[in-house]
């Protein structure tokens, strides 16, 4: 080792991001449910966009994301010169964390929260404090008791990950009310489309100078492999996050896919529509075998076991039969499987396994 050259504080304190699993030693047919992917793909559109921007990638991109934030913008009703684009969500909740904390400061994230805002507080030198949570749901209380001097950022995901519950809007305004103007209040809306006719936040947005909501085109639109998510706030933090954001971020093809996808708000409701039904058939099958299962507002349930063993044992029988789901203990919940709601096939196929797996079939 060499003592010279150190990383800055905080860098070491992170524990490595863990991907859902895509293989399965011996199987080459995997059904890979382990990360909240769309079983539909993207869109053809977003498809075709992609195609045809391979011809122009001689160019470089827009650094603005003009045309990209206007199509956001037009879909979802906002003002495009309050969104900003990032390569996923996760580069948008990163400009956040490093504009807005650093060492000495707090941010807080919930006992079974999303796993990079623990890394992203590191990362930015800052101190990840960690909330506890009411029966897999945040606790607005909880936080407020938490907040310090320090506190900087507050990270909650509605709806939330692993768990898919959700916290409703007048708590969050209870929440935001009780921060004050002094602490962002990230409002992730990763799985928002998947929530009903919940807005992601935006009205809170409206509401609140210091909120901010992150949403993504990973889930609902499938284009995870390509990397894009955006912001919205008021302008001035806008203004702020975009000083640190790399000119180039997003690629040529990356913003055409995401314009195509965004626009084709007929496939984005088929996926929301599918999605719905298949989460209540699998939720629904989980409990009548006796796999108890909160009510989720995203593309996944929570399946919980009696105990951690019992879990390990399903995710082997699983594994056994090709199907890949994510093991949640890294989230403080090893009595329970995340499982990602796939086309019926997968959610008929995993209902055959977990009742072969408790003996009823
Ligand atoms: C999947 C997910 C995201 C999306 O991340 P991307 O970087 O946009 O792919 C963000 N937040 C939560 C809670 C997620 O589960």
């Amino acid at each position: 080792m060499n003592d010279a050259i150190r990383p800055q504080p905080g860098i070491m304190d992170i524990a490595l991001y863990v991907s859902g699993e895509s293989k399965v030693a011996g199987k080459t047919e995997v059904l890979k449910l382990s990360s909240n992917e769309n079983p539909y793909g993207p869109s053809p559109r977003a498809q075709a966009a992609f195609a045809e921007a391979a011809a122009s990638l001689h160019r470089y991109p827009s650094t603005d994301h003009a045309e990209l934030r206007a199509a956001i913008g037009a879909v979802h009703g906002l003002d495009p010169e309050r969104i900003i684009c990032g390569v996923g969500s996760d580069e948008v909740l990163q400009f956040i964390t490093q504009a807005y904390a650093g060492p000495g400061d707090e941010c807080i994230t919930t006992e079974h929260g999303f796993s990079m805002y623990p890394i992203l507080a590191h990362a930015a030198g800052a101190t990840p404090v960690t909330v506890a949570e009411r029966e897999r749901r945040v606790d607005v209380d909880a936080i407020l008791a938490a907040v310090t001097p320090r506190t900087r950022v507050v990270f909650i995901a509605n709806p939330a990950n692993p768990t898919g519950t959700m916290v409703a809007e007048a708590d969050l305004r209870r929440l935001a009310e009780g921060l004050g103007a002094g602490v962002i209040l990230v409002l992730d809306g990763a799985y928002a489309e998947f929530a009903g006719d919940f807005d992601g936040g935006v009205s809170l947005v409206e509401e609140f100078p210091q909120v901010v909501m992150t949403r993504t085109f990973s889930k609902i639109h499938g284009l995870g492999g390509l990397r894009i998510g955006w912001g919205y706030a008021r302008r001035e933090i806008i203004d702020v996050l975009n000083r640190i954001r790399q000119p180039f971020n997003l690629s040529l093809a990356q913003m055409a896919a995401a314009e195509a996808a965004v626009r084709d708000v007929d496939y984005t409701r088929f996926c929301a529509t599918e999605n719905a039904r298949w989460r209540d058939f699998l939720r629904n099958g989980l409990v009548q075998m006796g796999v108890a299962c909160d009510e989720s507002f995203a593309n996944f349930v929570l399946a919980r076991f009696a105990s951690s063993d019992e879990a390990e044992a399903a995710d082997r029988a699983l594994r056994e039969d090709g199907i890949l789901v994510r093991k949640v203990g890294g989230y403080g919940l090893p009595q329970c499987l995340r499982i990602t709601v796939g086309d019926e096939a997968a959610c008929r196929r995993i209902l055959g396994v977990i009742a072969t797996f408790k003996g009823i079939r």
